[in-house]
């Protein structure tokens, strides 16, 4: 499909831009443009793709997403390599889950190639926005959403797809260093036959509850534990999880359909394996966690996804008291696997899986 492009009149100025990209802190700052895209069942579909400025959008008040929050969203990074060109990480692999997510939320396919096309144009209309902040990175975030204006529950026969950018640089405040996170026992996250696979802005409007419970309680993350038996560890609100043993073997909760199937998890067992390390994907229990954190079996435990890359565990609180993982601060095979896999992304590392899109 071919794109209209619509400049922006009045870009944001070159030392305005300058300043905001060289502390931008996480997503506060927006680049100059965004792509917009529509559906129509009546239309045959997607149609009419634009590169146009980033601007409010019109929504008629019984837009269907207001009142049945049929959304679904992306987040991925575009990266500055040593020749200077950017590149991207598995976007393929955001495209197909971008549709995964779309069929839990009964929405219409988005085509791969038309996914991909967007972030193309919007990355070379705006890749002066890319931070100068050390370790920074061109945040993507596609969303779709339902316009249809109707109050009647079904799937709405009108979308908008939505891409718009942001320049970052580290998500946690003060760095890499190991968290500190809450065990809720008052919420979960995802049932089974629920939403707990897509990436729907619904899952994270139920964790800031208990995201604030956890920020009462001196933590900087919840990890969910299954709603079942509220027993076995799952994922953190927007991270999963890996569990590092002192015999060389990790562990990872399976997919099981109330775990997000994150891409950095994904990378992470494959880049584990080729170093030997034996991965299984299998349930722990939070008392299985605390036991083996107490005998010193395990090592370490990461939180891994696109916005914090990998991060060490350090601590795990709940309403029976705190464990401390290791030393309490940042294992090895963190720091291994967050160079391995910043080093790929970056361009500094070989690509032998050709995850790397260059543009
Ligand atoms: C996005 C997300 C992740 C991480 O996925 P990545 O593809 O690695 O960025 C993990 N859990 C949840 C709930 C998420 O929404």
């Amino acid at each position: 499909m071919e794109f209209t492009h619509k400049p922006h009149p009045a870009p944001v100025p070159g030392e305005t831009r300058a300043q905001a990209i060289a502390d931008p802190g996480f997503g506060t700052v927006f680049t100059d443009h965004m792509v917009r895209i529509d559906y129509d069942e009546d239309q045959g579909g997607w149609h009419s793709p634009t590169l146009c400025p980033r601007e409010p959008i019109a929504l008629d008040p019984a837009a269907a997403v207001l009142h049945y929050a049929q959304e679904i969203f992306e987040g991925m990074k575009a990266y500055r390599h040593p020749d200077g060109r950017l590149a991207l990480f598995r976007p393929d692999a955001n495209a197909a889950r971008f549709n995964q997510s779309a069929e839990r939320m009964a929405m219409p396919h988005l085509p791969e190639d038309l996914f991909i096309d967007s972030l193309r144009h919007l990355l070379d209309a705006d890749g002066d926005w890319f931070p100068t902040a050390e370790g920074g990175s061109l945040y993507l975030r596609p969303f779709m959403f339902a316009t249809e204006a109707f109050l009647g529950v079904r799937p709405a026969r009108k979308y908008t797809y939505l891409l718009i950018a942001s320049p970052v640089g580290g998500y946690f405040k003060g760095g890499s260093r190991a968290v500190k996170i809450w065990a809720s026992r008052n919420y979960t996250r995802a049932a089974p036959g629920g939403t707990g696979a897509a990436k729907t802005g619904g899952n994270y409007a139920a964790s800031l509850v208990p995201q604030a419970e956890g920020i009462e309680n001196g933590c900087d993350q919840v990890v969910f534990l299954d709603a079942v038996e509220k027993k076995w560890v799952e994922e953190l609100g927007g991270m999963n999880l890996f569990f590092a043993f002192e015999d060389g073997s990790v562990i990872t909760p399976p997919l099981t359909g109330t775990i997000l199937p994150g891409i950095t998890r994904d990378s992470l067992i494959q880049l584990m394996r080729e170093e030997g390390l034996q991965v299984r994907e299998e349930p722990y229990s939070i008392d299985q966690w605390r036991a083996d954190a107490t005998t010193g079996a395990l090592l370490e435990t990461m939180a891994c996804g696109t916005a914090a890359v990998v991060t060490a565990v350090g601590t795990v609180a709940g309403p029976d008291g705190e464990f401390a993982i290791g030393s309490g601060g940042e294992g090895q095979l963190t720091t291994k696997l967050r160079n391995r896999l910043t080093g790929i992304q970056r361009g500094t590392e070989p690509d032998p899986h050709g995850w790397v899109m260059k543009l």
